[in-house]
């Protein structure tokens, strides 16, 4: 069978999120990007003839956008960053190796299991959570790529 490639690339496909990169090397201040996101999918034609339909992508960019937009994204996996409950529904987020805090209301914040949140890491996070959503009912597509672009600046893909 022929592998063919299908692009989804559509203006509308973004996420504005806040998120700081802790690293022994770089720490940024909390700061917010419009997230574009381009899906690429990768495999044989099924016996509609397609490799997805389009009307399955979306409502999955359409639940990452409900969950995502507007919120600050923090790692869970960074051994730098220490995310503390407090109360009244605050975390304290500690960054260990500058020894900082900030203090925010936790219904703005999603936690993700990812050990930073660069574009290279929050990349993975996506295509790993689409291919998860799509294999059942798509054993047809073999590779799956979502790439995460800071508008217009630096973006970053990952393929699995
Ligand atoms: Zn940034």
């Amino acid at each position: 069978m022929e592998r063919r490639t299908l692009f989804w690339n559509r203006d509308d496909l973004v996420l504005n999120c806040a998120h700081f990169v802790v690293s022994p090397t770089l720490i940024e201040p909390m700061h917010g990007h419009t997230y574009q996101i381009k899906i690429e999918v990768e495999g044989t034609l099924n016996e509609s003839d397609v490799l997805i339909d389009f009307l399955d992508l979306k409502p999955i960019v359409r639940k990452w956008k409900e969950e995502f937009d507007n919120s600050l994204l923090l790692p869970t996996e960074n051994p730098l960053l220490d995310i503390i409950e407090i109360e009244g529904d605050y975390l304290k987020l500690y960054v260990k190796n500058i020894e900082k805090e900030y203090i925010v209301p936790k219904h703005t914040v999603h936690l993700l299991p990812i050990r930073n949140t660069t574009v290279e890491c929050l990349s993975e996070f996506f295509t790993k959570k689409l291919q998860e959503e799509i294999s059942s009912k798509y054993p047809n597509v073999k590779k799956v790529r979502v790439m995460l672009g800071e508008y217009s600046k630096s973006s970053a893909s990952f393929e699995c």
